[in-house]
């Protein structure tokens, strides 16, 4: 009987199990997961589950009970402490030591924290776990409390907009021109400006943050010498990798753990998936580490059938969505690719209700739908079709998307 093990309880690991089980594996699996809880997904952290329209349901993959039922040895609260690519050995914190005879390494991401004074002070916070948004939600629901957060990334937007909508007062704090301008582009990075703006938040950017201030909890942020008064600081300014495992087994890292379009690592039946992975894609032909929700849910598909043995190819096109207030949004495609393209933009800006397609030389490298919905796949095939699109068809919402 064969063993897969599976190191973290996100969605890449909690998918990776599931499907193991899907592809007819009926050898023992095991989930070391180092949170509390058994397998969840992060985006509604910051959404619903954060205003309290989702419950647990809406995280969790599966109840515990589940695990048991599919014959899955689930480990809660336990972390990984050492893997031995060449024993085949990984040891956990609690002593045990656990053989495998592959193992899946889905250990996501940890939020950095700014290295300001007084961010070590209570109610500095950062959100990853479910955990974090039960506390940030037990100050937010209240209503009338101050809360700054120091990043104009997803996270700190899309905690923004349900701060707000609990009636808080909200300042965003951001040391680049433009919001979002990472992730899009200065151009498209406005579009969320005017949003938040428009729902009362006191969006600063090019600022500089000298400091947190309070005494014995955080009372204020001194931004460019001004001091904002906060009851609650959020910090979001990025994830890093959970690579130390990884690093300590020697295996190769450059931006996350490398892996091949199969998902395997540089050491014998070793994988990675999820936020973790900086894995090899077919179609782009460079290595690409994306820390979003699509990325973990299909990886860890692909890295099931992997482990097994069987042919993979992770080849997809990066998605990402966001909800914020009222704009809901899709995003296709390759970063890397983005910075350098062309902006095309069909529909209407100004009401935030468009299509952005970035453009290579009339190819389409990503498209955005902003309040625009049942497009996505539309938007995906012109991606991955390759083919040059005049610009004026792709501009004219009469065009149809499959006819261009
Ligand atoms: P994770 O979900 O981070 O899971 C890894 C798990 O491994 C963690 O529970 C960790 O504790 C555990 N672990 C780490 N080390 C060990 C160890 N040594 N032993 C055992 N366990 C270990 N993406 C989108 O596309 N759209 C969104 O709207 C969106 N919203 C988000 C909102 C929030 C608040 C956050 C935090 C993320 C959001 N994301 C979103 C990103 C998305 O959630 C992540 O890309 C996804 O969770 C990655 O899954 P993962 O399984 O790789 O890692």
């Amino acid at each position: 009987m064969s063993h897969m093990l599976i190191i973290g309880g996100g969605l890449a690991g909690g998918t990776a199990a599931e499907a193991l089980r899907d592809e007819g594996f009926d050898g023992d699996i095991t989930v070391v997961a180092a949170e509390a809880h058994p397998p969840y997904q992060r985006p509604p952290l910051s959404k619903g589950y954060l205003a309290g329209s989702e419950g647990l349901d809406a995280v969790l993959l599966h109840p515990a009970e589940w695990y048991d039922e599919r014959g899955i040895r689930l480990i809660t609260g336990v972390a990984a402490t050492s893997l031995e690519p060449a024993a085949h050995a990984v040891e956990l914190e609690d002593g045990e030591r656990l053989t495998y005879d592959a193992v899946l390494l889905a250990t996501g991401a940890t939020p950095r924290m700014v290295p300001l004074p007084g961010h070590d002070l209570p109610g500095v916070m950062t959100l990853r776990r479910l955990d974090d948004s039960d506390e940030l939600a037990a100050q937010l629901r209240e209503g009338g409390k101050r809360l700054v957060v120091i990043g104009a990334g997803w996270i700190g937007m899309e905690v923004a907009a349900t701060a707000r909508g609990f009636g808080n007062e909200v300042a965003i704090l951001e040391r680049d021109a433009v919001p979002l301008a990472m992730a899009l582009g200065a151009e498209m990075g406005e579009v969320f400006r005017g949003l938040h703006l428009e729902h009362g938040v006191d969006l600063r950017t090019s600022v500089g943050v000298d400091r947190i201030v309070g005494e014995g909890r955080a009372e204020g942020v001194v931004v460019d010498g001004e001091t904002l008064a906060a009851d609650l600081v959020l910090v979001g300014v990025g994830a890093s990798a959970n690579t130390a495992l990884a690093e300590e087994a020697g295996l190769d890292i450059l931006n996350g753990v490398l892996t091949d379009e199969a998902l395997r690592t540089s050491a014998a039946d070793v994988f990675a998936a999820g936020d973790i992975a900086n894995a090899f894609h077919p179609v782009l032909q460079r290595h690409l580490r994306s820390e979003h929700w699509a990325n973990a849910l299909n990886a860890g598909k692909v890295v099931a059938r992997s482990m097994l043995g069987q042919p993979a190819s992770f080849d997809d096109i990066p998605y990402f969505y966001t909800d914020q207030y009222d704009l809901g949004m899709e995003l296709s495609g390759y970063a890397p690719l983005m910075t350098d393209a062309e902006i095309v933009v069909r529909g209407d800006l100004d009401a935030r209700e468009f299509i952005a397609f970035w453009t290579d030389d009339g190819r389409i490298v990503a498209g955005m739908n902003v309040n625009v919905w049942d497009v996505n796949d539309k938007v995906q095939s012109l991606i991955r079709s390759g083919a040059r699109i005049d610009p004026d068809r792709l501009r004219d919402p009469e065009a149809p998307l499959e006819d261009l």
